[in-house]
């Protein structure tokens, strides 16, 4: 028999983040994390805490803010206290870059809010500097019993290490290209900052670590190795990869196929918002990647043909994006009231060619009528033909159907 596919299972060491008593494991058997970013300035509490619960109900399970100045990490413990009055356990990462050190020092209250530091060691000075700095901010961690995730960017790379590895390189008798040294200077550059903050006694578990890039190919060659020289659990994301269409496709084709090798514990999906579009849409994409891939599920499917010539009207599009906008738009109070709806599927087809076998492997399947075929709709419920609907209210009858069927 054909083997079925699956993703290969994980190997990383599991860490928590946590607020309050709402934990989120990341990491070992724990189910891969959707996480996102804000783009308010932190300083606007309100604003930062409504995009915040924004992301959070979108079904973010982590949300990263940035705190870049003073005044933004003061405003981190109200940011926290404005969620906790709106019942948003979801944990707060702080996103730190050059000061640090002297942020999560100065502000405790800040430090204490946060439920993860993100580092990114090409951006905590250089030298004897740098070594200090890293310190005081694995102190923090440490101090507030904080999990830290070790982000590597390929835009921010500490350059003396860059230096150093591209020395090297000029003495092998065959130099790798300039693009391997890259590679390799990601890596060395998280894993070293992960050893040395085990060192200063952070525990293993408490470490997340990312390297991200622009290309496909580049994460696709840079996680393979990470993965292969460290157990730390692993953040994902394809950094600026772009607007719309191109970033969406990226970042899914190269999210997919290092989730389908067992590579990821957390899953960023960076969107250059168009105008108008919600920031939200980032965290619907990802949850979209790891339910394709049958990591999660996070909503209903709803099943849809793409018409041709033998629809005459857009009736089956039109019902197919309202039943998939109702399921999405219910699944907030579904969850806690109907464990498992998650799991329904739904199919609303075009004709009678594809209809009713798409129809049988749902749980509720409408096949519409097609050009030329009597104009009757016929509906199935667990596989069996259950009824057919005729005239005008199609639509509304197979609507109601569907909230029938959950409520049962
Ligand atoms: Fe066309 Fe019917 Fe197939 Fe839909 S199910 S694509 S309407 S043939």
């Amino acid at each position: 028999p054909i083997a079925t596919s699956q993703p290969r299972p994980r190997r990383s060491r599991q860490a928590v983040t946590s607020w309050g008593s709402h934990h989120v494991t990341v990491g070992g058997d724990a189910p891969v994390r959707v996480q996102s970013m804000t783009n308010t300035d932190t300083v606007d509490v309100i604003g930062t805490a409504i995009q915040v619960k924004e992301l959070a109900l979108a079904g973010s399970e982590m949300v990263r803010i940035t705190v870049n100045t003073p005044e933004a990490a003061a405003a981190v413990p109200h940011i926290r206290e404005q969620l906790d009055r709106m019942g948003i356990a979801v944990p707060l990462i702080g996103d730190f870059h050059y000061n640090g050190h002297r942020l999560l020092t100065e502000h405790p209250a800040c430090a204490e809010a946060l439920s993860k530091y993100r580092i990114n060691p090409g951006n905590v000075g250089k030298g004897d500097k740098h070594d200090r700095q890293f310190g005081q901010m694995i102190d923090a961690a440490i101090r507030w019993n904080k999990p830290v995730r070790i982000g590597v960017n390929w835009g921010s790379l500490d350059q003396e290490l860059l230096a150093s590895l591209m020395d090297t390189n000029s003495q092998r008798a065959q130099p790798w290209s300039a693009r391997q040294v890259m590679y390799e200077a990601l890596i060395t550059s998280a894993i070293t900052s992960a050893q040395r903050a085990e060192e200063m006694g952070l525990a293993g578990n408490q470490i997340i670590l990312s390297c991200k890039v622009s290309g496909v190919q580049d994460l696709i060659a840079v996680y393979r190795e990470l993965a292969r020289r460290s157990d730390y659990a692993l953040h994902l994301g394809l950094t600026e990869a772009g607007m719309g269409t191109k970033g969406t496709v990226a970042s899914a084709t190269a999210l997919s196929i290092l989730l389908q090798e067992g590579i990821g514990d957390t899953i960023r999906v960076s969107l250059t918002p168009q105008p108008g579009e919600a920031r939200t849409q980032e965290v619907v994409i990802a949850s979209e990647i790891l339910q394709a891939l049958g990591l999660r599920v996070f909503v209903p499917s709803v099943t849809a043909c793409p018409g041709c010539g033998r629809t005459t009207s857009t009736t089956f599009q039109e019902l197919a994006k309202q039943i998939d906008d109702f399921l999405r738009a219910q699944m907030p109070v579904w969850r806690s009231q109907y464990p498992g709806v998650e799991n329904l599927k739904v199919a609303v087809m075009g004709c009678i060619v594809n209809g009713p076998g798409e129809s049988k492997h749902a749980d509720i399947g409408i096949s519409l009528p097609g050009n030329g075929e009597a104009p009757a709709a016929p509906v199935f419920i667990d596989g069996e033909k259950a009824l057919t609907l005729r005239g005008e209210n199609i639509a509304a009858e197979f609507h109601q159907i569907v909230e029938n069927y959950i409520e049962k």
